[in-house]
């Protein structure tokens, strides 16, 4: 083992991948003191960067890279060598996308880890905050120690786990303001580094939790897929709200209101999307296959919100009398990011639904505040499809609005524009995002996911009141004599 030289605050730090999760982390990391270089593959990326460009759409992060990196504190790389070499922690934020079979795809990963093994020259630490299968870590430091051995190293490099819980469009302020920090690592003297990482948070109350490794990794996964399970938790009872005649707006507030369960994630809508929930879904199911045990409860969650993908374009067409009838039809998109706040399409709900629409041969205008440029590189053009440069501009010449992303500049769009312009004065809202008492009141039908459309009742179904099994219930023949 050559020299360990104390390590304090503040500490060297490389992270590689500059994506949402590794730019914000870089970013953050410089602010609260440390000496950073944040590394990517992809070569357009970093010149960017060091342009002082920002190639992802996230609220306060350009201020937040520009100072750190006129400070000097946050500088950006092409080469893993340049970050890792002094480095006292590496940390890993490379994707990771769904694989062929549903899993988690550990490719970059994998490069990333035999770089840094092929640049190591003195002891550090290597935090993994990519979003893995539990047993990566364990997996990696076994991989990083073969590689060592293969250069004659006979030192061991810790790899801990430190799941990230960002969420895109408040990601520095998650970031530097997180309800917890997960350490996983193997022994308390192992976690110490991570806890000088995180002091000024920890100073402030952060609470650090350590834990193993393995138990860090599904915990991440165990969060995501809770909250995804929430989410079509809500959707399926506002598909019983709508059959019932019940509002699932006031639903949500008697049942999040109960302390026991609180109102976050129980939004009625069309469902989840994004760079995290489908696929941590996905990949958890499919580790648990691989070792025989059964997710029916996660299957269902996947079933429930592929459902309420189609759920916009199902509610067009029964306003319309069919599917047939959206042929020649002209609608206006508004949102196309997973969520507001974001410019990021993966797995976003948008796609499925311009998808539908052009297939069922309606004309489709589209806008979104940020993410059209990444709609144009990402969704095939089609004839009948057409990107707008605002809000009024989608409306033109349309039958009907499709709200897909709730962004504040739709929700306070006046209404009274939106019934001029509207050849049908139908909206389908599918964030429940809009006032629908006063879209109502500028003479456009609302309709939102499990709730009423305007104050027409619609036929409800008569509840029996008797129970079946009540021979009171039961015809006089059926029921018998004696
Ligand atoms: P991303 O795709 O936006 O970014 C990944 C970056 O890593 C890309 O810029 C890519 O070029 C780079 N990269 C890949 N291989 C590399 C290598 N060998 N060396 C250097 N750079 C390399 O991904 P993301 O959204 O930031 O997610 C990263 C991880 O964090 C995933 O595991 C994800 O599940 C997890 N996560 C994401 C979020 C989120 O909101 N996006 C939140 C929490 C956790």
């Amino acid at each position: 083992m050559p020299d360990s030289r104390p390590i304090s605050h503040p500490l060297r730090i490389a992270v590689i991948g500059t994506g949402y999760v590794g730019l914000v982390s870089a970013a953050c990391l410089a602010h609260i003191g440390h000496h950073v270089t944040a590394v990517d593959s992809d070569a357009g990326k970093v010149h960017a960067l060091q342009r002082g460009a920002i190639p992802i759409y996230e609220a306060g992060l350009q201020p937040l890279v520009a100072a750190q990196a006129r400070e000097g504190r946050l500088l950006f790389s092409h080469a893993t060598v340049d970050a890792v070499h002094g480095a006292d922690l590496v940390f890993i934020a490379v994707g990771t996308p769904t694989d062929a079979q549903g899993g988690a795809d550990l490719r970059a990963l994998r490069r990333a880890v035999e770089e840094i093994a092929a640049c190591i020259v003195h002891p550090l630490t290597v935090v993994i905050k990519s979003t893995v299968p539990v047993g990566t870590s364990d997996a990696a430091r076994a991989a990083l120690r073969g590689a060592l051995a293969r250069r004659g190293i006979d030192w061991e490099v810790p790899v801990l786990s430190n799941p990230e819980f960002l969420r895109e469009g408040t990601a520095t302020e998650d970031f530097l303001n997180p309800a917890r920090i997960l350490v996983g690592a193997r022994t308390a003297h192992e976690a110490a580094v991570l806890g000088l990482a995180y002091e000024p948070l920890v100073r402030q109350g952060v609470p650090l939790i350590v834990m193993s490794p393995r138990s860090a990794e599904l915990s991440k996964y165990a969060a995501n897929t809770m909250l995804a399970a929430r989410i079509s938790f809500i959707n399926e009872i506002a598909d019983i709200a709508q059959a019932t005649g019940a509002d699932i707006e006031e639903v949500r507030e008697g049942l999040g209101t109960d302390p026991r369960i609180g109102p976050a994630f129980l939004k009625a809508g069309i469902g989840y999307g994004g760079s995290c929930f489908p696929k941590d879904v996905s990949s958890l199911r499919n580790a648990a296959r691989s070792l025989g045990v059964p997710t029916d409860l996660l299957a269902a969650v996947e079933r429930v919100n592929e459902r309420h993908r189609h759920w916009p374009v199902a509610r067009l067409a029964q306003a319309y009398g069919g599917r047939k009838a959206l042929r020649g039809l002209r609608v206006a998109v508004w949102g196309l990011a997973f969520k507001p706040g974001t410019d990021d399409l993966r797995e976003a709900a948008s796609l499925v639904v311009l998808q539908e629409l052009v297939e069922a041969g309606a004309a489709v205008a589209a806008y979104d505040p940020v993410a059209m440029r990444n709609a144009v590189d990402l969704v095939p053009a089609h004839p009948l499809l057409e990107w707008r440069a605002s809000a009024a501009d989608a409306l033109e010449g349309a039958h009907a609005l499709l709200l897909l992303t709730e962004w504040r500049e739709f929700i306070d769009f006046p209404p009274e524009r939106v019934a001029e312009q509207l050849k049908d004065a139908l909206v389908i809202d599918g964030r429940n995002a809009l006032s629908a008492p006063r879209w109502e009141a500028a003479g456009l039908q609302v309709h939102q996911v499990g709730r009423p459309v305007g104050d027409t009742h619609p036929s409800l179904p008569v509840m029996p009141w008797r129970d079946a099994g009540d021979p009171r219930a039961r015809p006089a023949a059926a029921a018998g004599t004696s």
